[in-house]
């Protein structure tokens, strides 16, 4: 809604996301900056730059998902975002079918509409309120389809032109890379600081990094159970600390968000635990004892790729903005793992504990369903208009 601010919203939304039933659509506030591209203004920057002009025309606001980055968008709404070229909507193909997907005013299933030539799967229109609901991956291709006007009739350019110019709008919206993690990530935070601390220890010789960690060989014999639960705690250098904390840290805060603090905590802890005792069962190693919380973030990596298999994060590398898909990460966490086993010193990297990191993973590939069904269905009861089953 163009020339709106804050205070004169459009009738207060209170629904469940409808493609991803993850979270509740949350008004994005946007001012258009200097360089044309659309800013987030509830959100901290670390560079900001200076605020240009504030006028009416230069303030938009949406109602989107964080989670899946879907966007809704009452009557008008798209039209007015693309300027000049008004009409889009006006372009849709008649109904195609009824969707899965309900309005999010509640006023029950959408249809699905053809955008011809654009992209191939339907967006969902409410036949009731006119509202247009786009997912993440439907304004992607929006913004594929944007690099080529290609033929077709006059319609069908002039919706393409009306489309590229929506496209540029919701492609620049920083909800798209935007980590979408709200409120303080405590449990990563309190993580990350036992870590640090228990690691000074270590180096201060004041905890016995043996003692606590796993030796497979010494479980099997001496059945010290308990080191299942406190190997993870620990680490085998500065490196080792270091790249956990990165990982922790990146998908760790959505990862708590979605599943709830306690959840998350729980979930850190067990994963580390039935880690821990895979690789105790698998490896052939049994005299090399093994820290780290790797075990752990291998889960909470699995729960990320369930929750946001779309995702790509957002990254700052040498000032340069980069867009990094989500298996790309992947593959720098086994990389790093990797060099941690054959270059890596300390305790726990005379060999990668493979198994546990496998362990791991697969805990976090079967429970994070689970947990993403008990989120779903906490946001449909916190919600006026809950998403359609
Ligand atoms: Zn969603
Ligand atoms: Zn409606």
């Amino acid at each position: 809604m163009i020339g709106a601010t804050l205070s004169d919203l459009h009738p207060e939304l209170s629904a469940q996301c409808p493609t991803c039933r993850l979270h509740e659509l949350v008004v994005v506030p946007l001012r258009k900056g200097a360089d044309g591209n659309w800013v987030q203004t509830d959100q901290k920057r670390w560079f900001r730059r200076p605020a240009p002009e504030d006028t009416e025309a230069q303030r938009v606001q949406i109602d989107a998902c964080p989670v899946c980055f879907g966007a809704w968008f009452d009557p008008g709404e798209l039209d007015t975002l693309a300027g000049a070229l008004e009409g889009v909507e006006k372009v849709l193909e008649p109904a195609r079918g009824v969707s899965a997907r309900g309005c999010v005013h509640g006023h029950g299933p959408m249809n699905e509409h053809e955008l011809p030539g654009v992209i191939s799967t339907p967006v969902e229109r409410c036949a009731t309120c006119g509202g247009l609901w786009l997912d993440g991956n439907e304004r992607r291709k929006l913004a594929a389809a944007s690099t080529s006007e290609g033929q077709g009739t006059k319609t069908e350019r002039w919706f393409k032109r009306g489309a590229i110019w929506a496209a540029q709008v919701l492609t620049h919206l920083p909800v798209e890379v935007d980590n979408p993690a709200r409120g303080t990530p405590w449990m990563v935070f309190l993580a990350l600081a036992v870590f640090v601390g228990i690691f000074a220890g270590q180096q201060l010789e004041l905890i016995d990094t043996e003692y606590y960690g796993i030796i497979p060989g010494r479980l099997k014999i001496e059945h010290d159970y308990w080191t299942l639960a406190t190997y993870m705690f620990l680490h085998g250098s500065w490196a080792h600390l270091l790249g956990n904390a990165y990982f922790l840290y990146t998908f760790g805060d959505n990862i708590e968000h979605l599943f709830g603090r306690v959840r998350f905590a729980i979930f850190f802890v067990v994963t580390g635990i039935i880690a821990g005792a895979v690789h105790v069962w698998l490896t052939k190693k049994t005299a090399t004892p093994i820290v780290g919380a790797s075990g752990s973030i291998a889960g909470v990596l699995a729960a990320y790729l369930w929750a946001f298999p779309r995702q790509r994060l957002f990254q700052v590398i040498l000032w340069i903005q980069l867009k990094i898909p989500v298996w790309a990460y992947l593959i720098v966490w086994v990389g790093f793992h990797i060099l941690m086993g054959f270059w890596g010193k300390g305790t726990g990297a005379e060999g990668v504990a493979w198994f546990a990191h496998l362990g791991g993973f697969l805990v976090g590939i079967a429970v994070a369903p689970l947990m993403l069904k008990l989120r779903r269905r906490e946001v449909a009861r916190s919600v006026r208009v809950p998403a359609l089953p």
